[in-house]
């Protein structure tokens, strides 16, 4: 009797969970309708007659260019003549390029190199508010001419850079297009909020807490679970600098950095690594992390294994300078150059000349969005760089990086229509890439 009931409860059971799915399978017919902010792409063909274009591929401008553009993608590119009656965007005093990629960015932050800055983040605003900000600053990305980003982690903010990205692929707000990580991952006791507060005060911590080898492989798979792109871990933390070298503390064991890009690579998901100096650098390059953030300090041999084995350096030097720049707003003083931007530069330097591959980010929500991180490109130029060799990290590097340059990258038939354009010549005078007044994603025009 008592078998027979449990029978029917099962049955009961699962004759509802039959009734909800069908349910949720008959409604897609009235699924939710948000508004959507951004417009389809024009049904006819549009013609963009650019007085020059830096097309990615080549070291010059080629002049008097015409980019045919159909639906998303682009038909053309060459010294085309537009039908009589088509549709034309007249740029013919800009120079055109393709839209720019930032590898390494954070639209859940709004800052957080000032103090209190970041706790006040993680504290007092609700991940739904900070979700709102985010949106805002996926705008600003796009006004300042990055039509893709790679976004790496929320602080705090759960998987919500998840629904951003969904939210811009459903064309329900404007943004660039996103590769997310969710949720970086630190050991026990490494990253804010915990180790600044009283022991017995809970607070909220930046990132998933992952220790040993198993720990390691469930948080990888528990993340990707929640739809994001690639993982990240923090390699080291702190540190100190003596003879010239950054000396930071590591976090994960090889082991457990190991099992990380293990796990993440049997599910065909890439690994993220931020370190900064010696130790950090040698076990992410050790374990065959994908990308290497920041990497202020890379030693020579460490960089020998990077480019052996193909990891993508994405160093961030823009951030170690507007840090020296608020510092001495403060003061009252002159920002000095810091030993530890000196490093970089060396570092830089290095890289450049052992041919490591260089893709362009620059950490932005560290510094606020109010300011376009194209600055860094400066940087860049100034550490030796060529200006096309910077714009080809902003660029196709950056599209290659994100492994997208089948459809980014470069202004080719068959990509996407992701163009912007600027005054002037940006190979003369790297800086006018803050200033884009054009910009165009996916063949719609966002900015004009
Ligand atoms: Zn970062």
């Amino acid at each position: 009797m008592l078998k027979r009931l449990a029978l029917f409860v099962c049955s009961l059971a699962l004759l509802s969970g039959f009734a909800l799915a069908q349910n949720i399978a008959d409604d897609s017919a009235n699924a939710p309708r948000p508004v959507k902010l951004v417009p389809p792409p024009p049904a006819g063909p549009v013609y963009i007659r650019c007085g020059a274009l830096f097309d990615s591929k080549s070291d010059q401008l080629r002049q008097n260019v015409v980019i045919a553009v159909e639906h998303d993608r682009i038909k053309q590119v060459g010294k085309l003549s537009p039908p009589a009656g088509a549709q034309v965007i007249d740029l013919t005093n800009l120079t055109c390029l393709p839209g720019m990629v930032e590898s390494h960015t954070h639209v859940f932050l709004q800052g957080d190199r000032k103090p209190g800055q970041y706790d006040a983040q993680l504290l007092k605003q609700s991940v739904a508010y900070r979700a709102i900000e985010a949106s805002t600053a996926a705008h600003a990305a796009l006004d300042w001419g990055f039509t893709t980003i790679r976004d790496l982690e929320t602080e705090g903010a759960g998987y919500a850079d998840v629904d951003i990205r969904n939210a811009i692929n459903r064309n329900i707000i404007w943004g660039p297009r996103m590769q997310v990580v969710g949720r970086a991952m630190d050991v026990t006791g490494a990253y804010p909020l915990q180790p600044a507060y009283a022991w017995d005060v809970q607070v909220p911590i930046g990132v998933q807490t992952v220790d040993g080898v198993e720990g390691a492989r469930k948080a990888v798979r528990e993340q990707l679970s929640h739809g994001t792109d690639w993982v990240k871990v923090y390699a080291d933390r702190g540190g100190r600098i003596h003879d010239n070298i950054n000396d930071t503390i590591p976090t994960f064991t090889l082991d457990e950095l190991r099992a990380i890009v293990d796990e993440a690579h049997r599910e065909h998901h890439r690994v993220a690594a931020h370190a900064t100096g010696l130790m950090g650098v040698h076990d992410a390059v050790e374990a065959g992390v994908d990308t290497l953030e920041h990497g202020n300090y890379i030693a020579p041999e460490d960089m020998k294994m990077m480019v052996a084995k193909g990891i993508w350096f994405v160093p961030t030097p823009y951030v170690a300078e507007y840090d020296a720049q608020w510092r001495a707003e403060r003061a009252g003083t002159q920002p000095q150059e810091s030993p530890g931007l000196k490093i970089e530069e060396d570092t830089f330097r290095r890289a450049l000349q052992a041919g490591a591959k260089i893709a362009f980010g620059t950490d932005v929500g560290a510094f606020e969005w109010d300011m376009s991180p194209a600055r860094q490109l400066v940087t860049m130029v100034k550490w030796g760089m060529s200006p096309a060799q910077a714009l080809r990290t902003v660029t196709l590097r950056g599209a290659e990086l994100m492994q997208m340059q089948n459809d980014i990258g470069t202004i080719e038939a068959g990509k996407y229509a992701d163009i912007i354009a600027v005054q002037g010549n940006p190979l003369s005078d790297i800086s006018l890439m803050q200033k884009i007044t054009f910009v165009m994603k996916g063949g719609v025009v966002f900015k004009r």
